[in-house]
């Protein structure tokens, strides 16, 4: 099948004819009808963080269950169309016993070995191993997933929504929903405006947060922000910002996503929140960066940092609830959507991301 692989970081991604093994006890093979351009994959492409090479990128992804392999549980059947997850639910760990599967211990495996939930490959090439991406590797015609990784997905859901559904709206939404405190009738600042920031104002809408505040570098994505619930846009290259949203909220803003997650953007988004207020960290960046911030203010104001994974979410719980608002109209997901291109754009498509483009570019393989 063809898939795209990386071989060396900097190195474009080649299309290149990987085998696929068949699926094994508790794992499914499923055809992808949509992939969404994520810029997680992006950070392994640069080398800005790393993973076990050769790899079939792509974590963002839904399609339809073609084979189920040996001894299934039998909860996932073929033809039931799929969304794909980045974290495994074993269901016994302490973290999945808790309640919060995106912590479950097999996403650590399947990110260190750059295998299935078993720790080994079901991708290869001529002979060698090539490693599966957080156990998906969706640019891809076909996977072979863990049938704990996967949330079926209800007819009126088209493929490319249900794609990003499992990475950019759960984080982003998902942030919105459990990540911070009740917003309702207070200041919500979400931070960066592509597709995860997007999601968290459309949370941040439904959790009835008054106003929301989009910033951004790039005022060609302030149009968007509002359409789908940003009630003030700002301009986040101007050094005065900060002291632009506190003029809308003079004692501080509750509750902050950034969806950007550079130290800059994070200290920043620190500065402008309330006492006690809780700022949402969803964005990734290089495995080295470091944030500073201050101590006393941290103390002194009891200001809250967290990290996000997924949102914070549980998809197991959260994904349904998502294809039932946006089959509802309370979701515009599709204000999401930019370009749909084959497979073999990848690269160009990577490099246009890079440069800011406006919407989610759906990849179909
Ligand atoms: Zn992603
Ligand atoms: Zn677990």
């Amino acid at each position: 099948m063809r898939a795209a692989v990386l071989r060396a970081p900097g190195a474009p991604l080649a299309i290149e004819d990987v085998h696929l093994d068949p699926p094994r006890r508790g794992e499914l093979r499923v055809r992808i009808e949509a992939a969404g351009v994520c810029h997680t994959d992006y950070h392994y492409m640069t080398g800005d963080m790393t993973c076990p090479l050769p790899i079939v990128l792509g974590h963002e992804g839904a399609g339809v269950v073609e084979e189920v392999g040996p001894g299934s549980a039998g909860r996932v059947h073929v033809g039931e169309r799929v969304a794909l997850l980045w974290r495994p639910h074993c269901g016994r760990c302490a973290m999945c016993v808790r309640g919060n599967p995106a912590m479950c211990e097999l996403g650590r495996v399947q990110a260190t070995t750059g295998g299935l939930p078993d720790g080994t490959s079901r991708l290869s090439e001529d002979g060698a191993t090539v490693h599966h991406f957080l156990g998906v590797s969706c640019f891809a015609e076909h996977v072979v997933v863990s049938e704990d990784a996967v949330v079926p997905v209800p007819d009126g859901v088209p493929p490319a929504i249900a794609a990003i559904a499992g990475c950019a709206v759960i984080t982003g939404a998902g942030a919105a929903l459990n990540a911070v405190p009740d917003p309702a009738g207070t200041a919500l600042v979400v931070v960066g405006a592509g597709g995860v920031g997007l999601a968290a104002v459309m949370g941040a809408r439904l959790r009835a947060a008054e106003p929301v505040i989009v910033l951004d570098v790039d005022p060609g994505k302030f149009e968007l922000a509002r359409r789908v619930g940003a009630d003030v846009t700002l301009d986040a290259r101007d050094p005065a910002v900060v002291e632009a949203v506190l003029a809308l909220a003079p004692s501080g803003v509750p509750a902050v996503i950034d969806a950007v997650g550079r130290p800059e953007t994070i200290e920043r988004s620190f500065a402008m929140l309330a006492p006690t207020g809780t700022l949402a960290v969803v964005g990734l960046t290089r495995a080295d960066a470091r944030v500073a911030l201050p101590v006393n203010e941290l103390v002194q104001r009891q200001k809250r940092v967290v990290g996000a994974l997924y949102g914070a979410s549980n998809p197991f719980v959260d994904l349904p609830r998502i294809f039932a608002l946006y089959l509802a109209g309370r979701l515009p997901l599709d204000e999401l959507l930019g370009a749909t291109r084959p497979l073999e754009d990848v690269n160009d498509t990577y490099a246009e991301l890079a440069r800011g483009s406006v919407g989610r570019t759906i990849l179909v393989p």
